[in-house]
C-alpha cells in the first residue's frame, strides 16, 4: 500500500465510521421518539362477545350444531375486527356486532329469541360508550327488527336512557328504523319448544365489547329474556350497570345469565367498581362479581375488555358461546373450557 492509497484507507474507514455512527444516532433517535410518542400511537383493537351463556352441555350439540356456533361467532368476530381495523369507533362495532347476533337466529336476542308465557317474544338491549359514558336502552320490544339499534337510538338522539314498550316502539317509528311482525322473531325452533311446553333454558343472549384504535371501549347486549318469562318482565340487559357498562377509565362489560340475579349485584357496575375503585384486575374482578352472583343463587357469564386491552370471558355455568380477537390479533371461539 502506497502513501496515497494508505491515506484513502483512512479516509475510507474514517468516512464509513461516520456513517456508521450517524446511522445508529438516527435510529437511536427514532426509537426514543417512537417511545415518546406512545401516548398518541394508536391502540392494538380488541374484540370480545358472547351468544349467551346457561345451561350448555356438550352432550346436547351434534358436531355440526357446534360448528354452526362457532362459525357464527368466528363470523361475527371477523367483520367487527375489521372494522376497528379501519378505525370504526367501538361504540359503532358493538352495535354492528350485537345487529349481527341478533339477526342469526341461533342466538336468544332479535330472530330466534326465547318466548314469553304467552308464546311472544319481547326483546331488551342496551349500549354504552365509554368514552362519554352515554347510554341507551330499550325493553319490551316486540316490533322492532334490531333492538341495539333502538337502545343506540335512545342515546343519541333522544334525552333519555331507558325507553320501554309502546313508547319505545313509536321513538323507533319516528327514527325510522326497520319494523317486523312478531312472528319474524319467533323460530320453528321456539315455537316447538313453546308447544311442547318444553321447560328448557335455551339462553342465548348476546353482547359485545370493542377496544377501538383511538382507546374507547364501549359494549353493547341484547337479548329474549328467560324462557317463559311473565309479559313486562325485563331483566338485566337494558339495565345500565347490571348486564351492560362501559367505562374507558376501566373497562367494558357485557353480562349473560340469570338477570334478576345479575340486577341484584350491579353486576356490570361492579366489574367497573372494582377495578376503577377497588384496584382489582380484570379477571380477579370478574371471577368475584361472579362469586357474589353465585352467592345469592344466581349464575351466568361475564365478558369484558380493559382499558389496557386485555380480554377476560368468564363464566359459572357449564358454557358459555364466547370469542375474542386480542391485541395480538389472535382469533379464540369456545364453548367450553
Ligand atoms: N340475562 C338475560 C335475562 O335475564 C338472559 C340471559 O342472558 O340468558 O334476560
Amino acid at each position: 500500500m502506497n502513501f496515497s492509497s494508505r491515506n484513502k484507507f483512512f479516509l475510507l474507514s474514517f468516512t464509513s465510521l461516520f456513517l456508521l455512527a450517524g446511522g445508529a444516532l438516527f435510529f437511536l433517535s427514532a426509537g426514543t421518539k417512537k417511545q415518546h410518542d406512545k401516548t398518541s400511537e394508536v391502540h392494538q383493537p380488541v374484540l370480545v362477545i358472547h351468544g349467551g351463556a346457561g345451561n350448555i352441555k356438550k352432550g346436547n350439540y351434534s358436531k355440526e350444531q357446534i360448528a354452526r356456533y362457532e362459525a357464527s361467532l368466528e363470523r361475527v368476530l371477523n367483520s367487527g375486527y375489521r372494522l376497528l381495523q379501519k378505525g370504526v369507533a367501538a361504540v359503532d362495532v358493538v352495535e354492528v356486532c350485537v345487529s349481527l347476533l341478533e339477526n342469526d337466529s341461533l342466538f336468544n336476542a332479535g330472530k330466534g329469541a326465547v318466548l314469553t308465557a304467552e308464546g311472544k317474544a319481547e326483546l331488551d338491549a342496551s349500549i354504552m360508550d365509554g368514552k362519554t359514558r352515554n347510554a341507551g336502552a330499550v325493553a319490551s320490544i316486540s316490533s322492532i327488527k334490531n333492538p341495539v339499534q333502538l337502545a343506540r337510538k335512545v342515546m343519541d338522539s333522544s334525552v333519555h336512557v331507558f325507553l320501554i314498550g309502546a313508547g319505545a316502539e313509536v321513538f323507533a317509528a319516528e327514527q325510522g328504523l326497520e319494523k317486523v311482525p312478531n312472528d319474524y322473531f319467533i323460530t320453528h325452533r321456539m315455537k316447538t319448544k313453546y308447544q311442547e311446553s318444553k321447560q328448557n333454558d335455551p339462553r342465548g343472549t348476546v353482547g359485545a365489547v370493542a377496544l377501538d384504535k383511538k382507546g374507547n371501549l364501549a359494549a353493547a347486549t341484547s337479548t329474549g329474556g328467560m324462557w317463559g318469562k311473565r309479559f313486562g318482565r325485563a331483566g338485566d340487559v337494558p339495565v345500565i350497570g347490571a348486564g351492560t357498562y362501559a367505562d374507558n377509565r376501566s373497562c367494558g362489560v357485557s353480562c349473560t345469565g340469570w338477570g334478576e340475579f345479575f340486577i341484584r349485584n350491579s353486576v356490570a357496575f361492579q366489574v367497573h367498581a372494582r377495578m376503577f375503585f377497588g384496584k382489582q384486575n380484570l379477571n380477579l374482578a370478574l371471577l368475584e362479581t361472579l362469586e357474589e352472583v353465585k352467592s345469592l343463587g344466581g349464575d351466568g357469564g361475564v365478558i369484558a375488555i380493559d382499558k389496557d386491552g386485555n380480554y377476560s370471558l368468564q363464566y359459572n355455568t357449564s358454557g358459555m358461546f364466547r370469542g375474542a380477537i386480542g391485541k395480538d390479533g389472535k382469533i379464540e371461539v369456545k364453548i367450553w373450557e
